[in-house]
């Protein structure tokens, strides 16, 4: 590990000038591999260990230079083409990513279609070396600012199921695509309805095969489950990638920061990490630690984010001995839900009366600090109000807990006509 950071260390010192744009910065850690460490080498990046990927990013951070993009590209869509896709399919859609150039959403969930995935019911359909794409998604996290979306869509009605759902890369600036902002109770519009009427995707654009797109999804959700589940601490992005919101012409050196909270974005691990330095601290300040159920819970926190850390770290020695650890990115992720509500619940004990005033937008925030002279009650607030959404994406903590009972206790499934009936024959929600 050392010597990797070494290596990293001389690579920042002839690479990491403050006086290049985002994107000039960006283009040389993506194209070095330094980016996306997790990748594999065909895919621009080297082949680390997850762990070891997350210490490469802190390290970044911590050289004083900028962290690489973050957002779903980076999450989702470039491992899960670094997987199913053909190697023309990695160059053209994962480098944008590592790079920063192309900002990505998730087109999974959709009204009729949350939990049982599988059932949805967006079509795709053949025309020509193009596919014709018709239906709605909805809850899609930063449709509004995606130059891309991790389409799946339903290409074979009459076939099973989990049987006849396809993987598309696809095109979001087109007249097809109609994205809605929802707004929620943080006062942000993370998520957004989106709208698909004769959107058009490429056939080439078909990641790991038609028909096949249950078995895509699902190297999706892994690394979802596991990207936001307890045990990581990945450094946050300082910048935005992307050409609707980004800032890639913008001088990388404006975008230095210390690491630190990071409102209701950043990973699960590094939100947990700083939610029990500055809850300790507070209680400290306002001498809450005397109090002994205080201590309990600070102790609490700790524990559920070093037994986090510890599975991640177990489950990183059973994968170098070629071993797995079954339902370890669920158990990581129910854990995330779990640490996410005891912020939530002792971050408003410690904020006391302050913890029912919110700042709604940026310059809120500055007035409530000033007015109560509690520096982090925005931050605890929207930790609050933000704690109801982790038990839900990337799979609710029911689900987790079905996965959990069926694939790693080998509980039997939810009776269902899943494999006999088609899709078509199925009853469907709503
Ligand atoms: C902040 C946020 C961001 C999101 N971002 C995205 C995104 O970018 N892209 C995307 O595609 N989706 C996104 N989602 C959607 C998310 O994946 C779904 O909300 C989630 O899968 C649940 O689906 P649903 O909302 O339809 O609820 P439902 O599936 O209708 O579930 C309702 C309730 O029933 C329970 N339930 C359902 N089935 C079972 C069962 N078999 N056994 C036991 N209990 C069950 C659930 O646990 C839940 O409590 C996001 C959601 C949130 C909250």
């Amino acid at each position: 590990m050392s010597e990797l950071l070494d290596e990293l260390d001389a690579w920042l010192d002839a690479n990491w000038d403050p006086e290049l744009t985002v994107a000039e910065w960006w283009q040389r850690l993506g194209s070095s591999g330094w980016a996306a460490p997790a990748l594999p080498t065909n895919a621009y990046g080297k082949g680390l260990a997850r762990n070891d990927a997350i210490a490469v990013g802190q390290r970044i951070v911590a050289r004083g230079a900028v962290a690489a993009p973050g957002g779903l590209g980076m999450l989702l869509a470039a491992p899960t083409i670094a997987v199913h896709g053909t190697q023309e399919q990695i160059d053209r859609y994962v480098l944008p990513i590592v790079t920063g150039q192309q900002a990505w959403c998730q087109l999974f969930s959709e009204p009729g279609a949350g939990s049982d995935l599988a059932g949805l019911g967006c079509k795709a359909l053949k025309d020509g070396d193009e596919w014709i794409v018709n239906g709605q998604k909805v809850w899609t996290s930063g449709g509004q600012i995606a130059d891309m979306g991790m389409l799946i869509a339903r290409t074979n009605p009459e076939a099973l199921k989990h049987q006849g759902i396809t993987w598309f890369a696809c095109d979001m600036h087109q007249p097809g695509v109609d994205i809605r902002p929802l707004r929620e109770m943080t006062g942000r519009a993370l998520f957004n309805e989106v709208f698909l009427s004769d959107a058009r995707v490429p056939d080439d654009a078909t990641i790991g095969g038609l028909n096949n797109g249950w078995a895509v999804a699902n190297t999706t959700l892994m690394f979802e489950r596991s990207g936001l589940g307890a045990g990581g601490h990945s450094a946050a992005a300082a910048a935005n990638a992307g050409t609707v919101a980004g800032d890639l012409p913008k001088r990388v050196g404006d975008f230095v920061r210390p690491s630190g909270p990071s409102g209701g974005g950043g990973s699960g691990g590094a939100m947990a990490a700083s939610a029990v330095k500055m809850f300790t601290h507070m209680a400290k300040e306002s001498g809450a630690i005397a109090q002994p159920t205080v201590r309990q819970d600070l102790m609490k926190l700790h524990t559920l984010h070093e037994v986090g850390r510890m599975l991640a770290l177990r489950l990183k020695a059973e994968k170098a001995a070629g071993r797995d650890i079954a339902g370890a990115p669920n158990i990581a992720k129910l854990s995330m839900s779990e640490i996410m509500r005891q912020s939530r619940d002792l971050g408003l004990r410690l904020a006391g009366a302050g913890g029912m005033l919110h700042a709604y937008n940026t310059a809120d925030r500055k007035a409530l600090d000033d007015a109560t002279g509690q520096p982090m009650l925005a931050y605890i607030t929207e930790m609050g109000l933000f704690a109801q959404a982790p038990p839900i994406y990337g799979g609710t903590d029911q689900v987790q807990r079905n996965i959990l009972g069926e694939r790693a206790l080998g509980l039997p499934k939810e009776p269902n006509n899943d494999r006999t009936m088609s899709w078509a024959q199925l009853p469907k929600n709503g």
